[in-house]
């Protein structure tokens, strides 16, 4: 089972595309299912109509999904389960310590932060347990992340919005995911999200890391950096173009949308994706 998790923070552009079309081809070549789930939990960062330009662009593409949406906005109840099962267990703590606080203690939190179980104004954080996180990549190979390196993450902000490493940890299990597909900017964050995973007793999941592209000023192209949304009237070119950077074989010219993805997806090599971390952005 697969799934493509978007924020509503811009419209698809190039190289959300190649993590949809990836994790699409990745599901769809083990005859598994692939899942959409809107990840709109986080108003400020969203943008007005961007959830729906990604359907748009998504369906132009010929990248059909499985079952409804999941919109994480009406998932509040299920985060709340897992974060009061946290606390009971005491794998959670209630944090007041501000980022300067943390700067100088180098991440250290105090005995009397790590010891806050009851609810007060303060931010919720996983307590991570010492021990290294290990797992095998399926692109960008052995991954080891010493637990001292890498601090506690937030699970629900001060502000009271959830965290993206708990409500994805949620939702991943919850839709009985077992590849995750995404971009190599998430690699780090996998660390947390397996020890959310341990913490809440939950089937660990397999990664497969894709390289980012990168535009021309060396930045990831990102919906907050404003990159352009892909033409959905040149859906064709577009995946033929994603398709090159992911390193496959290309299809036959005169196949159409529907056509280009089956035979994508007969022909999906993960071997043939490049392993480095940055692609730069090539003109179509
Ligand atoms: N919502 C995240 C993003 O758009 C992706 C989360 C994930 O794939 O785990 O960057």
């Amino acid at each position: 089972m697969g799934r493509f998790a978007p924020s509503p923070s811009g419209p698809l552009h190039l190289g959300s595309l190649l993590t949809a079309v990836a994790s699409y081809l990745d599901a769809r070549a083990k005859h598994g299912n692939w899942l959409l789930r809107l990840e709109d939990i986080d108003p400020p960062r969203e943008q007005e109509g961007a959830a729906n330009l990604i359907i748009n662009s998504l369906i132009a593409h010929g990248l059909k999904w499985d079952g409804d949406i999941l919109w994480q906005s009406q998932r509040s109840k299920h985060y709340d389960t897992a974060l009061n099962q946290l606390l009971n267990n005491q794998r959670a703590y209630y944090c007041s310590c501000s980022r300067a606080q943390l700067n100088n203690t180098g991440g250290i939190h105090p005995e009397t932060c790590l010891q806050a179980f009851t609810p007060g104004d303060a931010a919720i954080r996983l307590k991570i347990e010492q021990h290294n996180v290990e797992f095998v990549d399926r692109v960008q190979g052995p991954q080891c992340f010493q637990s001292k390196n890498i601090g506690d993450p937030v699970l629900k902000r001060r502000d009271g919005l959830y965290a993206y490493q708990l409500a994805v940890v949620v939702d991943d299990a919850e839709q009985e995911i077992t590849d995750i597909v995404r971009g190599v900017d998430l690699l780090d964050a996998t660390a947390w999200q397996i020890h959310l995973q341990e913490a809440l007793s939950l089937q660990t999941i397999r990664y497969l890391h894709l390289p980012v592209i990168v535009g021309d000023d060396g930045h990831k192209l990102s919906k907050q950096s404003f990159a352009p949304a892909i033409d959905d009237q040149t859906a064709k070119t577009n995946l033929l173009q994603v398709l090159r950077y992911l390193g496959q074989t290309p299809p036959p010219a005169e196949l159409n949308i529907a056509e280009l993805l089956q035979w994508a997806t007969q022909h999906w090599r993960t071997d043939h994706i490049p392993s480095q971390t940055a692609l730069s952005l090539q003109s179509s």
